[in-house]
């Protein structure tokens, strides 16, 4: 195995080895690629060729469906194309919208470097906190679909864009369908809106039939003022080169150790070419690398000249930008990652892939009303794409760390769309925000399971942000829609406020809202425990961050007290960044800062106004810390990154669950449970449970 086959045999992956991606050869060879011109590069770039027809597209088409494999130039080319074509002048813009934040950053650096402008500028980006435009002067905006969602609050038509280009369609996040189904009203509205719909599969097909079905009106001819209102559908012919295909011959337990030691095995026997690990979120990436770099670092014979580097949201810039850079002769580039480099992300240079064949995705059950984060099993379409990007610059191998019969007889052939798998807490309360109100009735490209809208709708009630007819309640359903956090965080920040804690509160919040302000990674949990200890809150998590916060703030923001800590500095930054835009938010909602200085029962209060329905309570009969949700009496269990890990009070409330081999909550606060009844009357008064003591 690994030998390079020669190019341009067609086998189907399901019954060869050779994955097939498509037809002809790779016009450029792949050395000296990185001395071209930008322009030069622009122009080899499979969408160049249809630069004329995409335009002529988009000029005679209400909406156009482009699918391309990744890193054929959709993201990159096709909004510079529109501004190129015109599209920009007159104080209009053009919209990219991706599903992921980093992707979004990525993105608009590079076509910001292509058009040798400063960021900012002409091509500027907005995620959520961060916004990265000038008015009057960005003419090419990237941004997630969520923070368009958001636009719509106060531009319910979009009117500032001329072209709104929702990228990455095949992904199908929840925050994507809901713009889909949005942007279908508004084109009948503003029928000189275009859209571009781009995908990397052709599962293109189902969202083309989801633009064509309009109703039908008088539309003599399907036509308005010239323009079509059918969807075209234009695909991009790729230039990847073969993949071939490895299993592994048993099961594998172990997918971050068998993922290192496949990397080493690559290195010690195959030919120069960057590697590309899929494995699912921060923590086992870390894991992966510090593998790696120990082998480096004591082993040194066997690893020389490899780069090891972690690709996931929520990495500083400089680190984001280390993996897009080219590698050195000589060396050897291991790129360890989320599925963002799945199709958002192109890295040139990758000849490897290893696929671990999982993903964390995101499950709800609406019996239980509990949604967790899962490391969970991908589809045949993803493994495909993963295994594709091997074959960008040169015939590639993908190493899938499980079976053939695994690929071939338990993978789905496609993922679930996000909102068939998601509570719809936030969603129902934008649709709400937006004037939907018979959200049932909505136009979705895939429809939510109405036993989820009925768990969302009652949530939201209890929350005391819908009302008896669940129309938005003002003014907590009107503040809670413009807050952009999770309606439960947004509710604990409006009840922190009359509480008289809203300073706490927003710190809290924004420490939720970064993925961990811990370091952690195997060999230094000792140590981080033991940090972690001196700033520990019998209260729970939510009071040691407000400790950690504190002695932050104290040692001048220092990065060295960070390390000491084994806090992570550059977390640590970006709360201090989210909670300013928190303030300024709250301000403008009218709420009142104010600390309660050493009073932790009203914090305890505040977080439970916000999460009662995330309570448990320990099972009288455990020994092993066993707890059981108030609501589901589902069981679950601290998780051992708590502070209140062994400790086991009695009535806890969480903040999120992840399921491992059992479900966990993350970030953990004691409550009393009198304050359930109080917080939730209608939530918990009618139900059979526990008596509340
Ligand atoms: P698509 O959206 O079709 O997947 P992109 O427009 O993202 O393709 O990428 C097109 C090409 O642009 C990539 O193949 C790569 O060569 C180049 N490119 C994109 N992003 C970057 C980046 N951040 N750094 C360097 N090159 C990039
Ligand atoms: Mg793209």
């Amino acid at each position: 195995p690994g030998t390079e086959r020669p190019q341009g045999r067609v086998v189907d992956d399901e019954e060869g080895g050779v994955l097939f991606l498509s037809g002809a050869h790779h016009s450029s060879s792949s050395s000296g690629y990185g001395y071209a011109s930008i322009e030069k590069q622009r122009q080899r770039l499979p969408v160049y060729k249809y630069r004329t027809a995409i335009l002529y597209l988009i000029e005679t088409h209400a909406t156009t469906i482009i699918v391309g494999e990744t890193g054929s130039g959709k993201t990159t080319q096709i909004p510079q194309y529109l501004k190129e074509a015109g599209w920009a002048t007159g104080g209009r813009l053009i919209a990219c919208t991706q599903p992921r934040r980093l992707a979004v950053q990525a993105v608009a650096a590079r076509v910001a470097e292509e058009m040798g402008v400063k960021l900012g500028d002409e091509v500027g980006y907005t995620i959520r906190f961060e916004d990265i435009t000038k008015p009057d002067v960005t003419v090419l905006k990237f941004l997630t679909d969520g923070v368009l969602l958001r636009e719509m609050m106060n531009d319910p038509l979009l009117t500032k864009y001329s072209v709104i280009m929702v990228d990455e369609a095949h992904e199908r996040s929840i925050s994507t369908d809901i713009l889909l189904g949005l942007l279908k009203k508004i084109q009948r509205r503003r029928p000189e809106l275009r859209l571009i719909i781009s995908s990397a599969t052709i599962e293109a097909k189902s969202m083309s039939d989801f633009f064509r079905t309009r109703k039908k009106r008088r539309e003599p001819e399907n036509e308005e003022h010239g323009l079509q209102l059918e969807p075209a559908l234009l695909s991009v012919e790729g230039r990847g080169f073969n993949v071939q295909i490895n299993y592994a011959e048993e099961p594998i337990q172990d997918y971050v150790q068998a993922a290192v030691s496949t990397v080493l095995l690559i290195h010690e026997r195959e030919p120069t070419g960057d590697v590309l690990v899929f494995l699912t979120g921060q923590d086992d990436i870390d894991a992966a690398v510090q593998l790696l770099t120990d082998e480096v670092q004591t082993n040194g014979k066997r690893s020389s000249g490899l780069i090891v580097l972690p690709l996931y949201s929520g990495l500083p810039r400089a680190e984001q930008e280390l993996v897009f850079s080219p590698t050195l002769r000589g060396k050897r580039k291991v790129v360890i990652s989320t599925n963002i480099a799945e199709t958002s992300l192109t890295l040139e240079g990758i000849v490897y892939v290893v696929d671990s064949g999982f993903s964390k995705q995101r499950f709800y059950n609406p019996i239980s009303d509990i949604e967790n984060l899962v490391v969970a099993p991908i589809s045949r379409a993803s493994a495909r794409q993963r295994a594709g990007r091997a074959g960008r610059v040169r015939p590639g191998v993908c190493y899938r760390l499980y079976t053939e019969d695994y690929f071939l007889n338990h993978m789905l052939n496609e993922g679930i769309p996000e909102i068939q798998r998601s509570n719809l807490v936030s969603c129902v309360i934008q649709l709400k925000a937006l004037g939907i109100d018979n959200i049932l009735g909505f136009d979705w490209p895939a429809s939510p399971s109405p036993e989820a809208m009925i768990r969302a709708l009652e949530v939201l009630y209890s929350l005391g942000v819908l009302d008896d007819d669940a129309k938005l309640t003002s003014p907590t359903g009107f503040q809670v829609a413009e807050i952009p956090l999770d309606p439960m965080v947004s509710k604990m920040i409006i009840a922190s406020s009359q509480l008289g804690c809203s300073e706490e509160i927003i710190t809290i919040a924004a420490v939720l809202s970064v993925q961990s302000i811990w370091i952690s990674g195997r060999g230094i949990q000792k140590d981080s425990d033991e940090a972690k200890l001196r700033f520990a809150a019998a209260e729970g998590d939510h009071v040691t961050f407000l400790n950690i916060y504190k002695g932050f703030l104290q040692s001048g923001k220092s990065s060295q007290w960070c390390h000491k800590n084994y806090v992570n500095y550059h977390a640590m930054r970006k709360v201090l960044e989210v909670r300013e835009q928190l303030k300024r938010i709250v301000q403008r909602i009218g709420l009142i800062l104010k600390s309660c200085e050493s009073d932790m029962q009203v914090v305890r209060k505040a977080v439970t106004a916000g999460f009662f329905a995330n309570a448990c309570y320990l099972e009288a009969y455990s020994h092993n810390g066993m707890y059981k949700t108030l609501r589901g009496s589902q069981e679950v269990y601290i998780h051992p990154s708590s502070v209140l890990f062994r400790v086991n009070p009695k009535w806890v409330i969480y903040n999120s669950l992840v399921s491992t081999d059992r479900q966990y909550m993350r970030n953990v606060i004691t409550i009393d449970p009198s304050w359930l009844l109080e917080a939730a009357p209608h939530f918990y008064q009618l139900q059979q449970h526990k008596p509340l003591t």
